[in-house]
């Protein structure tokens, strides 16, 4: 391997690394981002996310529709699986479907980073002035973004615990061929999403530009393909979807937000994105997050150029916590207590008005939190 240089040295160019690589395009700092995929790759995603990711990222959303999927949402499906379901219109766009194959190689082109594609993070050394990585590559911070099993992270949190806010899940998506598209009742404008009696996860339907995604996460489960399975069986019954493309789940995983501490910085090192367990809890929202800290510790390096030890990068703990809320002091089960879980499940689910006000508008478009203020 060639040996290199850099400033900042981000392990993975998901959203997350190249958000940050973005950020700091006009900071002077020389920035490179390593990543074991050549892009562009897939990533195990739906795909759906709200305005305040173009917004943030300055994206021109016109330009980007003329050569990729940008699948406008105005409406959803909602209900329990097995249960009735919901139906939810807007009078304007509240989310966009994309293609996590396309979106991330856009991002990562225009952010202005040098890139070492398709080369694997595995070797971590401090030396003086800094890291060295692969034996071969020196950096004066090493930014893990690496994703749920990012090595940097593991590095950080190197103790192994069973953790409740690990969510496990699985997807497929394929492009319909015309008579697939004729028996399949999902519509591309509304998203559905079934969500498990005991909400401790949901699946989802999601058509995007001919594209259909199909997925189901839920929260500390062992078992997953068996409740896939009860999932493929619901939507093979209710006639959805063509029921012969459910067949080639893929399965990853992301940690939620706010049920237990991380260490997500030290002296020279920092974690961006899912690397920092930063997921949404109540709707498993990664990308958004992912962005959002990978921006705010781009403000934060640019501002320390002179050291970056562990005082200093406090600040970029500091802003997490802010944006995000607390960690609990001892790891909690989850955000909503069992009992309130049944309740919502049993009862609300099937209501218009907690279906539109608390479960899309506040779990999953999250219209009550204010845009990111960068400085
Ligand atoms: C099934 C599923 C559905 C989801 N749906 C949504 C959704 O609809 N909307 C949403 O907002 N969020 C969704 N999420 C969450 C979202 O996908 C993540 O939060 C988001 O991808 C995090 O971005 P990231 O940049 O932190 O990590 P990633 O996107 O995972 O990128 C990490 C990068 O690091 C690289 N990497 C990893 N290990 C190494 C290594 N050893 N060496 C070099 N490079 C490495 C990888 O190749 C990858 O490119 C979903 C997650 C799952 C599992």
């Amino acid at each position: 391997m060639l040996s290199d240089g850099c400033d900042i040295l981000i392990v993975g160019g998901g959203p997350a690394g190249s958000s940050c690589a973005w950020g700091l395009r006009d900071s002077g700092l020389d920035v490179l981002i390593l990543d074991q995929a050549t892009f562009p790759r897939d990533k195990v995603c739906a795909g759906w996310i709200t305005p305040a990711v173009a917004e943030l990222l300055d994206l021109d959303l016109a330009e980007y529709q003329k050569s990729h999927v940008l699948q406008p949402i105005t409406r959803f499906r909602t209900g329990i699986i097995g249960g009735a379901a919901v139906q939810t219109e807007y009078a304007q766009t509240v989310s966009y479907g994309i293609r996590r194959c396309e979106f991330d190689a856009y991002l990562l082109n225009r952010c202005g980073a040098r890139t070492r594609l398709g080369e694997k993070f595995s070797s971590l050394e401090r030396i003086e002035n800094g890291w060295l990585v692969n034996g071969c590559l020196q950096a004066k911070v090493i930014i893990g973004a690496g994703g749920h099993f990012c090595p940097v992270a593991r590095w950080l949190n190197p103790e192994k615990r069973a953790e409740h806010s690990v969510v496990l899940a699985q997807e497929t998506e394929f492009s319909l061929t015309p008579e697939q598209a004729k028996n399949c009742c999902v519509q591309p404008e509304r998203p559905e999403l079934y969500f498990s009696p005991d909400l401790r996860g949901y699946g989802w339907c999601f058509l995007k530009d001919g594209f259909l995604n199909v997925g189901i996460g839920r929260e500390g489960e062992k078992n997953l393909s068996s409740v896939r399975d009860e999932f493929v069986q619901f939507l093979d019954y209710e006639g959805r979807i063509p029921r012969e493309i459910l067949e080639k789940f893929k399965g990853h995983a992301y940690r939620l937000y706010g049920l237990a501490k991380r260490t997500i910085m030290d002296d020279g090192i920092l974690l961006i994105g899912d690397a920092a367990g930063l997921a949404s809890p109540q709707s498993g929202e990664g990308i958004r997050p992912a962005i959002e800290s990978g921006l705010m510790a781009a403000d934060v390096l640019q501002r320390w150029q002179k050291g970056y030890d562990k005082a200093q990068l406090q600040e970029y703990q500091q802003k997490i916590l802010d944006r995000f809320g607390p960690w609990p002091d001892k790891p909690a089960e989850s955000i909503v207590p069992a009992p309130l879980r049944q309740f919502l499940g049993r009862h609300l689910m099937s209501t218009h008005w907690f279906t539109r006000n608390i479960l899309l508008g506040r779990w999953f478009l999250q219209q009550h939190l204010p845009p990111l203020v960068r400085n």
